[in-house]
């Protein structure tokens, strides 16, 4: 008999999920409580750790087909222009890593790992499905969705993000931490640009209290822009942040902390933005935020992290990795199973959350701090941006 997982939430972590376990040889039923699986307008790095385990899974040639591989990663000043440090990608780091470094639109990755998922006979996709509720016992995980669905499965899985349900009955936690950082998201495609602001590499410009990264998708025919600036935008920051934004907020952000021209230019020449306050928890504690019993949180719903380090959904993927990898060991008792899957996940989540909120400091550095930061990438650039720990894992 195969076991039955219920994966709960069809964002990047629960499709990834559903691919892998289903792949390992279990019984998937993924439910989002969308009427449609839709992700934001918007880019994603995928380091060399995450592109290895998506070619594992079979997506290389349905990657191949979408995203950009930028040939460099350079560190920029946001106040001079200067180029800071560059860290060589492309070929370099398929050599030291054995995968490509990628960039990709979300909704590029959801879509293939949709037509994946779905390939799998032995999985199943319910929309419309909000799970409200779940208990447990020695045999079976019992599940209810605000639409009247209950459902009995051997486990479950919560990805179901920030916000998650699952891990609020899991845990009884508080709502996620507000950070006080926001994020400008927008997407150009290339040719709408002057040539001197069109790009293919990626490029991050460090300023004083925000920073701007711009990179390549869509086989580096469309520009991604993220800029993330401190402050609070005294509205509701919450799950339903997602305000269409004015560029005039953000010019005059970065004209106050005196932005180089070519910035202010990139920015001047895109319309549309979307405001989005950013939230995270603290580094994870221990392997009991990561599985109890016969419920695991995976993605998200385990380790929000501000994404400084560009790995939030490479975690979630490493985490649906590391799932399908226990169970293609063979039969098991799920709740040791699922105890095993958080041993080895937490430490290295945590890792990444942290490292997440360090790189933000040192991102947004002020005074003294932003001098030294300036000039430790100067001296050291490739020797700071390389993170084998990192891309090896
Ligand atoms: C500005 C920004 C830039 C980023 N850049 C990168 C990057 O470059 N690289 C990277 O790896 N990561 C990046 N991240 C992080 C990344 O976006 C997230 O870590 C990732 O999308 C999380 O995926 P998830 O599937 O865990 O959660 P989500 O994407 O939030 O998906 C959760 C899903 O669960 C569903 N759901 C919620 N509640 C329920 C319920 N009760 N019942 C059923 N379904 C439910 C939701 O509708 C949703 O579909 C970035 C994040 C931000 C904000």
């Amino acid at each position: 008999m195969k076991p039955e997982f219920l994966i709960v939430g069809g964002g990047i972590g629960g499709l990834a999920a559903a691919l892998a376990c289903s792949r390992a040889g279990v019984q998937v039923r993924l439910l989002e409580r969308s009427a449609q699986l839709a992700e934001v307008g918007a880019g994603i790095q995928m380091g060399p750790n995450v592109m290895r385990r998506l070619y594992r899974w079979g997506l290389q040639d349905a990657l191949t087909q979408v995203v950009a591989m930028p040939e460099r990663l350079q560190a920029r000043s946001a106040v001079s222009g200067k180029t800071l440090a560059e860290l060589s990608l492309g070929e370099h780091a398929l050599q030291r890593y054995g995968a490509p470094y990628a960039t990709v639109h979300r909704a590029d990755l959801q879509q293939l790992l949709l037509a994946a998922v779905q390939q799998q006979t032995d999985t199943r996709l319910t929309l419309n499905a909000c799970v409200s509720s779940f208990t447990q016992s020695a045999g079976a995980v019992n599940l209810s969705t605000a639409q009247g669905l209950s459902l009995r499965a051997d486990a479950l899985i919560g990805a179901d993000g920030l916000w998650s349900r699952v891990r609020q009955c899991l845990l009884g936690e508080q709502a996620p931490r507000v950070t006080g950082h926001v994020a400008y998201r927008a997407m150009v495609h290339q040719s709408a640009l002057p040539e001197h602001l069109r790009s293919q590499l990626v490029t991050a410009w460090l300023g004083s209290r925000l920073h701007v990264v711009q990179y390549p998708v869509r086989r580096g025919e469309w520009l991604n822009v993220v800029a993330v600036v401190q402050g609070h935008l005294g509205g509701p920051e919450n799950q339903t942040w997602d305000h269409q934004a004015t560029a005039s907020h953000l010019r005059a952000a970065l004209s106050k902390a005196g932005a180089h021209a070519s910035l202010q230019d990139l920015v001047a020449a895109i319309d549309e933005w979307r405001m989005w306050a950013l939230c995270d928890r603290p580094p994870m504690r221990g392997a009991f935020e990561q599985a109890q019993g016969r419920v695991a949180l995976l993605g998200d719903a385990a380790h929000p992290m501000r994404p400084y380090l560009a790995q939030g959904a490479g975690m979630a993927i490493e985490d649906a990795d590391e799932l399908a990898r226990l169970l293609a060991d063979g039969p098991t008792d799920i709740p040791d199973l699922l105890q095993r899957y958080a041993q080895t996940r937490w430490q290295r989540n945590a890792r990444v959350q942290a490292r997440s909120i360090r790189n933000g400091e040192i991102y947004h550095a002020q005074g003294l701090l932003r001098w030294g930061r300036d000039r430790a990438l100067s001296l050291l650039g490739p020797r700071i941006m390389d993170m084998p720990w990192l891309y090896k894992y």
